[in-house]
């Protein structure tokens, strides 16, 4: 299939033009420059294309976002009709509109436990730049002001400005830009297949939580302001914890009366069959930073949901928070996340990702892998999963160059029409919500011709 839009414009125009003037993410923009970029044009339902006409099956959603697929109408109408009525206004100055109060009504129905109040921002990095402000003013409001530092974990991910990347634990980011910034500090993170040695993965699970109990002990508790962790680690690789991990990261925190944060950017709404990932491992956030799915990824739209336990502190204490975005709740942003959660809610999406799409492929997933010689675990659950490349399946033995080898394999997958991203050597896919058996067929079938090429190519198969 060929796009629908006339282009005047070929892709190396495109391409000359992003040389020219783009800095791109997360990448060496001087070797992109020679090779030039993919230039995506359409999407609709879980495929792409690009303007050469290749078509692809997105098993990343785009970035990990677009979780009720590519083209929905109700959301276009939706940002239509508020672009018509309201284009803009924003929630300062003792001003509100009803997007905003519309959407947080059907989000805090959706929200399991006891949350009352949002912050909305325009991304997750924001959504956990605002975190930070916030628990250290929920800590100076609860009479606790000597709370000030946050534990994160090595390679969490939680976002690319200062404060967001310095709770992030990726080296690599820390080493350019002098991060993290005071009052950061990192535990390790529960990666069974790395670092799990002899340990059973529930011994592991436990040992890496008493790692916080030891972490806050050290620091003093009184210092402590909050542990921040995605419920599974997206871009560090898609990391699934041992289950005895997470009831045991709650009981610290309580003990030591530390806020627990989970950074749900991924794992909220709807990713693994339940509407947020801390349900999947049965624990219960302080706060949840959200993003991606809220809006599908059709515009930009995050937020910090807080507990009514801070929500209300926070109210009630009075006096000015000085806090606030200019887009922070943006109408438009706000009449889209509506309609998203909606269509996902009215249509059982989330459902379906728990009782048929994500069981199905979890089950063709492990039918297709277990026995690769490739492949030394498989991870996830729902829609969303990781494949791990090993050189020896008995003693977890990874390739050393494990980046190069998972990275030859996505440019592979875009080779046979199928997205699958790499993070260290991890394959992982996140497909739209919305992708149906037949789809999840071809996306098993092509990330197999993948990995079976990759396997050749090194000498495996
Ligand atoms: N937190 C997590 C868990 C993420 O995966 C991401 C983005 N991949 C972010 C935060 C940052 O979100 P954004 O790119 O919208 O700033």
């Amino acid at each position: 299939m060929t796009t629908s839009r006339n282009r005047s414009r070929s892709t190396r125009d495109y391409q000359q033009l992003d040389a020219a003037h783009h800095i791109n993410a997360f990448l060496d923009q001087k070797a992109l420059n020679q090779e030039g970029p993919r230039v995506m044009a359409e999407g609709k339902g879980v495929y792409l294309w690009d303007t050469d006409g290749n078509k692809y099956l997105d098993g990343m959603s785009g970035l990990w976002c677009t979780n009720i697929g590519y083209g929905r109408q109700e959301l276009i109408d939706a940002a239509t009709r508020q672009l018509q009525q309201l284009s803009y206004y924003n929630t300062f100055f003792h001003t509100t509109h009803p997007a905003v109060n519309e959407l947080s009504e059907l989000l805090f129905s959706l929200l399991p436990g006891d949350y009352s109040h949002v912050i909305y921002t325009n991304s997750g990095s924001e959504a956990n730049e605002v975190l930070i402000r916030t628990v250290r003013r929920y800590w100076d409001v609860a009479g606790k002001a000597s709370k000030k530092i946050f534990i994160g974990r090595h390679n969490g991910y939680h976002g690319s400005t200062v404060g967001s990347a310095s709770l992030g634990g990726m080296k690599f980011m820390h080493e350019m830009g002098d991060l993290p910034i005071p009052n950061v500090v990192h535990i390790g993170e529960p990666y069974w297949f790395a670092h799990g040695g002899q340990l059973s993965p529930a011994e592991f699970g436990r040992q890496c939580a008493q790692e916080l109990e030891a972490k806050i002990l050290e620091l003093g508790a009184d210092k402590v302001a909050a542990f921040v962790a995605e419920p599974f680690q997206g871009a560090g690789g898609m990391i699934f914890p041992p289950e005895s991990y997470w009831p045991e990261i709650q009981r610290i925190c309580r003990q030591y009366d530390v806020l627990l944060c989970a950074d749900e950017v991924i794992g909220g709404f709807g990713r693994t069959g339940e509407w947020f990932a801390h349900e999947h491992f049965g624990f219960q956030p302080d706060t949840i930073s959200i993003a991606k799915g809220l809006t599908s990824g059709y515009i930009p739209m995050g937020g910090l949901v807080l507990s009514r336990r801070m929500g209300e502190a926070l109210v009630e204490h009075g006096g000015v928070f000085a806090h606030g975005l200019t887009y922070a709740g943006h109408p438009v942003a706000a009449a889209v996340a509506l309609a998203n959660l909606d269509t996902l809610q009215r249509e059982g999406i989330v459902e379906r990702v728990k009782t048929d799409t994500g069981p199905y492929l979890q089950k063709c997933l492990r039918e297709v892998f277990d026995q690769h010689p490739l492949v030394g675990e498989i991870q996830g659950t729902g829609l969303v999963a990781a494949l791990q490349f090993c050189q020896h399946k008995p003693t977890r033995q990874r390739f050393a160059n494990e980046n190069d080898i998972a990275w030859r394999c996505r440019t592979i997958g875009f080779e046979e029409g199928v997205i699958i991203r790499s993070t260290l050597g991890r394959m992982i896919m996140a497909p739209a919500l919305v992708i149906n058996h037949a789809e999840i067929d071809e996306l098993i079938d092509k990330t197999r011709l993948a990995v079976d090429r990759t396997a050749a190519e090194i000498g495996v198969l």
